[in-house]
Order: C-alpha cells, then sequence, then structure tokens
C-alpha cells in the first residue's frame, strides 16, 4: 500500500515549487517510468484540466522531466523520460512546475466555471462537456443557444472578470451541502471541494484556479456550433484571447491590403469584388458564345474542327466542343493551355471519341474521360502538340 499522495496545489494553486520524498518508483521497459510523491505540486490530469508539466530534481543535481501526471486511488503519479539509480524510495526530491503552463491553464478553467455559470443562470444551459485543449476550450453546453444568446452571456461574463472577484475554495460538510446550489457533473465519493465565484458560479470541482476573476482577463467565444442538442463552443480565455485576437488582426491587415478599403468596410469591399466577378463572368459567357458561333461557322460539314482558346473552364471547354458538333460530324476538339499542359474536350456527332481519348492521354501524359460522344480532361502537352496529335490520329 503505498501512501496517498499530499496535494499541495489544492490549498495553493500558485505554489510552482516544493521539496518531497519518493515513496515509490516504477519502472517502464525501454526507460524512463512513474515516481510517486509523498506531496505534489503538480496537478494530475482530471476534470477537463490536462496535467502539469516540469521536473524534479535528486540531491545529485539529476533533473527528470515530469511529461505527465495521473492519480490513481489517491496517489499522483509523475511520467518521468528518465529514472537513474538514486530515484529510489526515501529519496528526496525537489519539484518545479512549468508555470507559464499551469497559469494558462488556470485562466481557461476560471474563465469556464464563470461563463458556465452565467450560460447557467440566464439560459438553464447545463455544462455537460469540457476539456482544455491545446487550441481553444470545448465547452459542450446542454441548450441550443442563439448569437445574440451567447453574445449576451459573454458580455455577462466578462462583467465579472471586470470586478476582480475573489475564486473562494470551501470543503463544506454533508449537512451544509444538503443546502447548497452548485453545479456538479457526477455524484462525489468524500469530501466534496467547493469552488465559489460570488455571484457568478458555484461548482464542484478538484481543478486549479486563479485568486481572482481579473486575472482570467477576457473570455471570449471564438465560435458555436450545435451539437447533440445543445451547443458546443469553442473558448478562449486570457492570453490565449488576446493571441486570438492579434492573429486576428493580422489576417484583417491582410484583407485591408488586398481590398484597398478601410477595416470596417472589409465586406462590403468583398460584396462589390464579387459583384464585379459576376458582372465580367456574364459579360465572358456572351463573348465565349459569339466567338464560339464564329469558329464553328469557319467549318465545313465533315470536316474535322480542331480549337484552341485560352483562358477557358472545363465548362468553356465543353461548350465550344458542343457548338462545333453543331457544324460538323468530323472530331471535334476544344483546347486550352493550362500550366505547363493543357485542358481538353473532343467530341464526334454520333460518334466515339473514348479510343482517341485513351491515345491521346497515353501519348500526351494525360487523364480524363467520358461518354462515347464527349469526354473530357487534362494532359502534359501544349495544345499545338495536342492538335498535332489529333490531326495525325483522326481515325474512329
Ligand atoms: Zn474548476
Amino acid at each position: 500500500m503505498i501512501q496517498p499522495t499530499e496535494r499541495f496545489y489544492e490549498a495553493d494553486a500558485y505554489r510552482t515549487a516544493a521539496s518531497s520524498v519518493i515513496t515509490a518508483v516504477l519502472p517502464q521497459a525501454g526507460g524512463g517510468g512513474r515516481v510517486a510523491l509523498a506531496g505534489t505540486v503538480f496537478y494530475p490530469e482530471g476534470g477537463g484540466q490536462p496535467a502539469d508539466r516540469g521536473t524534479l530534481t535528486l540531491p545529485d543535481g539529476a533533473r527528470l522531466s515530469v511529461l505527465d501526471v495521473h492519480e490513481k486511488e489517491g496517489v499522483v503519479w509523475h511520467t518521468v523520460d528518465a529514472l537513474p539509480a538514486a530515484a529510489v524510495p526515501g529519496a528526496p526530491v525537489e519539484e518545479a512546475i512549468d508555470w507559464a503552463w499551469r497559469f494558462d491553464k488556470m485562466q481557461q478553467h476560471t474563465g469556464e466555471h464563470i461563463l458556465s455559470g452565467t450560460l447557467h443562470r440566464l439560459f438553464g444551459a447545463e455544462n455537460v462537456g469540457f476539456h482544455i485543449g491545446a487550441g481553444a476550450v470545448r465547452m459542450d453546453a446542454s441548450v441550443p443557444l442563439s448569437p445574440a444568446q451567447l453574445r449576451q452571456a459573454e458580455t455577462e461574463a466578462n462583467r465579472f472578470v471586470w470586478q476582480d472577484l475573489p475564486v473562494q475554495v470551501s470543503y463544506p460538510s454533508r449537512e451544509a451541502l444538503a443546502y447548497m446550489t452548485y453545479r456538479s457533473s457526477k455524484e462525489i465519493a468524500g469530501q466534496v471541494r467547493i469552488v465559489t465565484i460570488p455571484g457568478a458560479d458555484a461548482c464542484a470541482c478538484c481543478g486549479t484556479h486563479t485568486a481572482t476573476t481579473g486575472q482570467v482577463g477576457l473570455i471570449k467565444i471564438a465560435a458555436a456550433e450545435r451539437y447533440k442538442g445543445g451547443m458546443r463552443l469553442a473558448v478562449l480565455c486570457g492570453a490565449r484571447a488576446l493571441a486570438e485576437v492579434q492573429a486576428m488582426q493580422a489576417r484583417q491587415g491582410e484583407i485591408v491590403a488586398e481590398l484597398s478599403a478601410k477595416p470596417a468596410e472589409t465586406a462590403n469591399a468583398v460584396r462589390r469584388v464579387h459583384a464585379e466577378l459576376a458582372a465580367l463572368k456574364y459579360a465572358q459567357y456572351g463573348l465565349c458564345t459569339q466567338l464560339f458561333d464564329a469558329l464553328a461557322a469557319t467549318v465545313a460539314p465533315g470536316q474535322d474542327a480542331v480549337f484552341t482558346v485560352p483562358g477557358l473552364d472545363p465548362d468553356g471547354l465543353h461548350r465550344l466542343a458542343v457548338r462545333l458538333t453543331e457544324a460538323t460530324e468530323g472530331l471535334c476538339a476544344a483546347l486550352t493551355p493550362s500550366g505547363t499542359g493543357c485542358g481538353y474536350c473532343l467530341a464526334r456527332r454520333g460518334g466515339d471519341v473514348r479510343p482517341l481519348t485513351r491515345a491521346l492521354n497515353a501519348a500526351c501524359g494525360g487523364r480524363g474521360g467520358g461518354k462515347p460522344g464527349i469526354c473530357q480532361g487534362s494532359c502534359a502537352a501544349a495544345p499545338e502538340e495536342a492538335a498535332r496529335f489529333l490531326r495525325s490520329h483522326t481515325v474512329e
């Protein structure tokens, strides 16, 4: 029986270092292993919060990297990258956590409490899932929420941040708990730890939190989608929210430069560009129709018709080939330069162009196919080269 680990982070989430003693060691095949300590500042993964990272230093100066931390039956196990001979039960260690990593989790976790409590109070939403990932914090709410409701909750949650309220931890008796209202994801055996943010939230939680709401900085709902009858939210707090705003500003800077528009006018500028593009497409369609008619007029019935027109998309190639079949029963080919090769559409009224298409693909490194009367694709040869090949292979 290994002695349970004293959890220093429960009493003081700001404690970054501690001296303790190894109580058990579990070597792993291939090096490294797991170490249990009498007391720890390392938070083990749980309640949606990832495990801490950091180091354990032995008396001889050997420093072990803590890669992961898990709790099992009251014992906190630290997964380390190496297990020197000096790492034995009874050996003293100096613990140090990666504080930047931890404080980020505290900001996200406390922000989640404030937002969950606010969504619950305003709209009766239960928090049915929570995970602090590498990107955004994933939060699942039990009821559908409109964009307006999410905006209202986000604003309200940030008001609690501005008030810089204390984040209180308490261990009420069973009797006192019976009269308390608090959020809880499951029935908890033994001592219940209640985290209270006055007016905003009360929740049974074993995680680490900031001392006051002000340290959360900013609570931003970055994305929301319908999920299992409720909502899945992507939430960013503190430094993560600031980094996202900075990234958004950089993206906006690029868009503003591309559109030559003021930041507040980008949506109108995009609408204008779309309208211009639609008008150009309309004009181009008409010009192509006239061009295709003119090309078809130069073809005598029964003659082969092979034409190269730059700038055609697959639809344009198809239209030209079909238009040519109205003028002749010979081979009709529409070609257009594309990259280092060309796009093609082959057609023959009442015929089968599939053998010719296969021959073109084989000879010119192409790919494509279709129905007997019309085939479409692209090949590695330039249009002139493809045209030469087609003119010399016009057997049925
Ligand atoms: Zn918590």
